[in-house]
């Protein structure tokens, strides 16, 4: 075990969303320190941190200052640039998960190609940069097909559904005209998700899978156990430690996946990887003892990982925009409810979760 980190050292996080809020929350109840850097001054992370910057992520001497004050730095987003993970690395600092978990998941494109190499399905694909390669991309992959930009792609955005001819005539230019992915349409079943943490001496320990429902391209529950069997559960947890060993990784992640029925039997296809906690592990705060946050900020941290075991059944449901109103009186005694301390409420913004257990029957 390397570098393992003393009560009261000091992690710092890029980003200060919600995601960098319920980490560093769980860094303090591990006796650890957080410096939060976000460009944005209302983060809903600075209000539980003690160290903090306001600087934009191309500001690389509010950067190296920012990395020279802690003793790791870790994200909570995969579109941290290059230069940003370059700078820490630069000022000495140790950033995990690494840069080149980064630069994977970044670009659509690269993530496919890396999935691939390690042996793991993925939905046929092919790169496009013009509307000229598109047309050539159909007619590998042909139609329903659905066009993604290589970047910044989240929550639905930057891609398009093409079902027809017509489609296909305005779909580069829909998305940007920016460089792209063409992938093949699959039919899935359902979407699950494997959050996976991995140490600083390599031993990993997967969460059981979640069942994820998207409602307007924004994830809506993740229920745990998902309706699926237990090979598919074992087949997905294995996926999951054979990217995260393949790509080296400290900290925890999240592998999304789409359960596909075929005449062989049930096929299960990676669609991505994100290198950061992730919202359809947020059932963990509730069904385990050591939540994925405790995970990621043990891992960076040098310190060995908490046990994954879950003790209950669980939904987990986003509180999206003015659902956070109601969502706050809950009260069952199942029920956890999380506020992600947002001042102003959006239609479409993630404000809160709720966490509601069950007796634990499932065993996958
Ligand atoms: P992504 O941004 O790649 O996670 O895609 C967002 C959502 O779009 C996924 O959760 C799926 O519901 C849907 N989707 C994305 N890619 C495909 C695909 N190749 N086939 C079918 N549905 C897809």
């Amino acid at each position: 075990m390397k570098n393992r980190l003393s009560t009261g050292a000091t992690i710092g996080i890029l980003g200060g969303g919600q995601l960098g809020r319920m980490m560093a929350l769980a860094a303090h109840r591990l006796g650890l320190n957080t410096h939060i850097y976000c460009p944005d001054e209302n983060s809903p992370a600075f209000a539980v941190t003690p160290h903090k910057t306001v600087a934009a992520y191309e500001d690389i001497a509010a950067l190296t200052k920012f990395a020279q004050s802690v003793d790791c730095v870790t994200y909570e987003f995969e579109n941290v640039p290059a230069q940003t993970a370059a700078a820490i690395t630069e000022a000495g600092t140790e950033l995990f998960p690494s840069a080149k978990a980064l630069e994977i998941s970044q670009d659509r494109l690269v993530e496919k190609r890396f999935i691939s190499t390690v042996g793991i399905e993925v939905a046929p694909y092919a790169k496009v940069d013009s509307q000229q390669e598109l047309d050539i991309a159909l007619e590998k992959i042909g139609l329903p097909a659905v066009l993604k930009t290589r970047r910044f792609g989240y929550d639905g955005k930057g891609q398009t559904m093409l079902k027809t001819a017509q489609d296909v005539e305005t779909a580069f230019d829909a998305i940007g005209a920016q460089p792209a992915i063409l992938e093949g349409f699959v039919p899935f079943e359902k979407e699950i998700s494997v959050i996976i943490a991995r140490d600083q001496a390599g031993h990993v320990a997967a969460y059981d899978p979640a069942e994820n429902v998207h409602q307007n391209h924004i994830l809506k529950t993740s229920t745990v156990p998902g309706n699926i069997n237990v090979d598919v559960c074992e087949t997905a947890k294995s996926i999951a430690t054979q990217l995260i060993v393949a790509l080296d990784y400290v900290g925890v992640m999240g592998v999304e996946f789409f359960v596909v029925q075929t005449n062989s039997g049930t096929q299960l296809v990676v669609n991505e990887i994100a290198p950061r906690v992730h919202n359809s592990g947020h059932w963990t705060q509730a069904a385990c003892l050591n939540d994925q946050f405790e995970q990621h900020i043990r891992a960076v941290a040098g310190w060995d990982l908490g046990s994954p075991e879950r003790h209950a059944d669980v939904v987990m449901e986003n509180l999206i925009g003015d659902e956070i109103i109601a969502g706050m009186k809950t009260t069952e005694s199942n029920t956890q409810v999380h506020h992600y301390g947002k001042s102003e409420i959006r239609a479409g913004r993630k404000m809160g979760h709720i966490n509601r257990i069950f007796a634990k029957k499932g065993v996958n």
